[in-house]
């Protein structure tokens, strides 16, 4: 029996420590075919306040929990989380549009996400503080915020609300978790019955549904939310945490980019194109580390441009329940949004060298070639499978243009010469860089994240999650009373 293969328990509710009807429900539909997948409940500010208020409770008890009791319901989710594979990147492929390698992927990185989550609850959790008193012991320890609200976006829904919601559990917070709409039952649904069968503690976990801005805005206000992870663009980030701020709650933002992948002129072609297509191209481009931006050495251009048309003319395109590279863009919106960046470049003076067409939600992988920094398509992201092409003349130039941005989340650079591609890195300012390599690279051990605008100092990943779900207290002891004189 799958995870969810029980419609009759989930569907049309939300789950609040057990499946609840609130009356209100939203459709999951299939990008690749338009049809109603699922139906789940939502919930609306009221909802979330009571269950903040639960999840509060629950929190206090889950925290007091021996660390071999939260490290036992993690191990079995994980467990659990493997056995369903099949079916969970089934679902992966039908309500997110994930062509089989982008779902594996997902699921991938979501399991070893989960099992290092599973290390975190056995972790020494303070420090023994040198003191001037006598008699006192002063230590610093780590507990956990207490409620810990996880707002995820639809790209990678599963390991992106994953990567929140298990280390918050293990470290020993309460999670109020508001999926993505467009892909709410791999962002949501999966992980409260994972949970619920692992046999976490009713009322430890949250799983809402709903409208975004009014989630956002009782999740800023709610007095029982203390830390927000979110991950989606970034003004609704920054929307978010100015609201958050007024209320002194810690945010974790992991917002948009606008990568850079530099090709030096000492580059071999062939592999540095091929990188730059998957860079580009992987997911349909609907992910955060998409390449943004090929900046590539004016006498290598040319050819560059031409290997990378060829690859993207050889990639197939169509319904993920098929052998294909890529499937649908997730929504009309976002399709429209993607044309539209192109449109307005091609307007400005670019050049589309291959693509640029759509078959319903099934858009070509495009090629953009002649781009400057003042076009669209080399200032917005476009989250979308277009690789932009800029050419610089000299190093200094290819830096310019790679921190041309106000993000600063990933940045790639192919050269036959690593010390020379390294030198490069030093200069980017971007949260994660990849010497030979492109910039869609996620491994659970590193501390993921971004600067500027894609997420300041957030991060993500392994001890940083230490960092990120548990906040310092000092905490002093002495054998006898104090008894002070003025
Ligand atoms: P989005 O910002 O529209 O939505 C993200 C989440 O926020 C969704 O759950 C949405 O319902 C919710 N939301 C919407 N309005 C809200 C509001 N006013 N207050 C609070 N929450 C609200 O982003 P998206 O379209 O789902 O995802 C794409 C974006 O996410 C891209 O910009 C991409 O770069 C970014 N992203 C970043 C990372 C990263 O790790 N840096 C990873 C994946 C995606």
């Amino acid at each position: 029996m799958g995870l969810l293969d029980d419609q009759s328990r989930w569907r049309g509710k939300i789950f609040t420590g057990r499946w609840t009807s609130t009356g209100a429900t939203m459709e999951a539909t299939e990008p690749a075919t338009g049809d109603v997948l699922a139906e789940v409940g939502t919930a609306d500010a009221d909802t979330l306040g009571r269950c903040a208020g639960q999840a509060a409770e629950a929190g206090r008890r889950w925290a007091a929990t021996s660390f071999t009791e939260r490290e036992a319901v993690l191990r079995r989710a994980a467990e659990l989380f493997e056995q369903h594979r099949d079916e969970i990147t089934t679902w992966l492929g039908r309500e997110a549009g994930k062509a089989r390698t982008a779902a594996a992927l997902d699921f991938d990185l979501a399991l070893t996400e989960l099992r290092a989550a599973t290390a975190l609850p056995a972790q020494p959790w303070g420090t023994l503080l040198p003191t001037t008193q006598p008699g006192r012991i002063s230590t610093a320890r780590r507990i956990p915020y207490g409620v810990v609200a996880v707002i995820a976006p639809w790209n990678f829904p599963l390991i992106l609300a994953m990567r929140s919601v298990a280390p918050a559990l293990a470290t020993g917070n309460a999670v109020v978790l508001k999926p993505a709409s467009e892909a709410v039952v791999c962002c949501g649904v999966v992980i409260a019955r994972l949970f619920e069968e692992a046999g976490l503690p009713p009322g430890v976990l949250h799983m809402l549904p709903g409208k975004g801005s009014e989630l956002g805005n009782a999740v800023a206000e709610d007095p029982n939310i203390d830390l927000i992870s979110f991950t989606g663009s970034t003004p609704v980030g920054r929307n978010l945490s100015e609201a958050a701020g007024k209320h002194f709650k810690k945010m974790v933002s992991e917002l948009g980019g606008n990568n850079a992948f530099v090709v030096l002129a000492d580059a071999e072609v062939e592999a540095a194109a091929a990188a730059g297509a998957y860079g580009s191209f992987a997911h349909q481009g609907q992910v955060c580390m998409a390449t943004g931006r090929h900046l590539v050495a004016e006498p290598i251009a040319p050819l560059y441009e031409n290997v990378l048309a060829k690859i993207a003319d050889g990639l197939t395109v169509g319904d993920p329940r098929g052998d294909v590279d890529l499937g649908p863009i997730i929504n009309q919106s976002q399709l429209d949004h993607i044309t539209d960046i192109v449109r307005r470049s091609v307007d400005a003076g670019a050049r589309i060298v291959t693509g640029g067409t759509a078959d319903g939600l099934f858009l070509r992988p495009t090629v953009l070639a002649d781009v400057t920094p003042d076009m669209p398509a080399f200032a917005e992201e476009i989250f979308g499978p277009v690789a932009v092409i800029t050419t610089f003349r000299d190093d200094d130039e290819a830096v310019r243009l790679a921190n041309g941005t106000p993000y600063g989340l990933v940045a790639g650079v192919h050269s036959g010469s690593a010390a020379h591609a390294q030198a490069i890195g030093d200069r980017l300012r971007a949260g994660m860089i990849h010497i030979n390599d492109q910039t869609v690279n996620d491994e659970t051990p590193a501390p993921f994240g971004g600067m500027g605008e894609s997420g300041g100092s957030s991060r993500f990943g392994s001890l940083t999650n230490l960092d990120e779900f548990t906040v310092w207290q000092w905490v002093t002891v002495r054998d006898t009373q104090s008894h002070p004189s003025l």
